[in-house]
């Protein structure tokens, strides 16, 4: 399917791997031109040049923290008027209820609320203005069912739902979209380091850990940043212009929800 957006600009945020690398790949795969991020200069750019041989569009790597406004405004040097912003950041550390301080919620809230809000902020009137704009914010299946262990997260990315389904009614009649792209457990380092910790919490292998975590999936296996990534790349689509503040849970199935 021909997306549409060849030829596009889009910033997609923490992108050096996993989901939002994932995002990326889609996205120059449909011929998006890309300013990626991420903290780690030396992965990211390994990242941008992947991408530029495999898809031959222009990518630019900026290497920042995105949850630091001077990380954001560097981006946006980078990129000043984006079609298509992807939201991402690192996920906060898990962690019981009871010992979480104020600064642990405003680091979490700064990460995975408000960087993702600013972003928003800076770059929706010029896509009114130009009449497109696509952002998909990756948040968490987390947001629908609860991770008693990701109580920073849960709190975080509620905050941000709820900005986005304001917002996104407000933006929808410029040609403006903001969806949530909810993931459930892919394959990423991210996965990784949650299994090693029940690995070492539980006693058992790194391998038993995941078998057991994949036995609860109704596809039986986790996800891969190429199937998140080409769900992102739909959602900024010309396709996807009637899809408005949503938030789509990419999970095997594993909310065992009806609605
Ligand atoms: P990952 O494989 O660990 O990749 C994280 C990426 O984000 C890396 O490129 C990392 O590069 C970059 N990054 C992290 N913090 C950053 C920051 N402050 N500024 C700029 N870049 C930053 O993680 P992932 O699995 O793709 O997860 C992405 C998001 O989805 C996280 O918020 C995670 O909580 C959420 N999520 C993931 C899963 C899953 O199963 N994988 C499930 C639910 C939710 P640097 O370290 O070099 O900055």
């Amino acid at each position: 399917m021909d997306l549409g957006i060849r030829g596009r600009r889009a910033i997609v945020c923490a992108a050096s791997k996993g989901l939002g690398r994932g995002c990326a790949e889609a996205l120059a795969g449909a011929g998006v031109e890309l300013v990626i991020n991420a903290r780690g200069a030396e992965e990211l750019e390994a990242t941008a040049a992947a991408l530029r041989d495999l898809h031959g569009v222009r990518v630019t790597a900026v290497a920042a923290d995105i949850t630091t406004a001077d990380g954001r405004a560097a981006v946006l040097d980078a990129c000043p008027e984006p079609d298509i912003l992807v939201n991402n950041a690192g996920g906060p550390p898990p962690g019981l209820w009871s010992d979480w301080s104020r600064d642990d919620f405003i680091r979490a809230i700064d990460a995975n609320m408000l960087s993702p809000i600013a972003l928003m902020q800076a770059v929706l009137p010029g896509m009114m203005a130009r009449g497109f704009g696509r952002v998909v914010n990756i948040t968490s299946a987390a947001v629908k069912a609860p991770i008693p262990q990701l109580g920073l997260s849960n709190s975080a990315r509620a905050g941000l739902t709820g900005f986005v389904a304001g917002t996104s009614r407000q933006v929808a009649s410029k040609g403006v979209t903001i969806n949530n792209l909810l993931p459930g457990i892919h394959a990423t380092d991210r996965a990784t380091a949650l299994d090693q910790g029940v690995s070492k919490g539980e006693g058992i292998s790194l391998d038993e850990a995941r078998r057991r975590r994949e036995a609860t999936i109704p596809v039986r296996r986790y996800g891969t940043p190429e199937e998140f990534g080409a769900t992102c790349a739909f959602l900024c689509s010309v396709h996807a212009g009637f899809i408005v503040g949503q938030n789509i849970v990419h999970d095997g199935g594993a909310l065992n929800a009806t609605l």
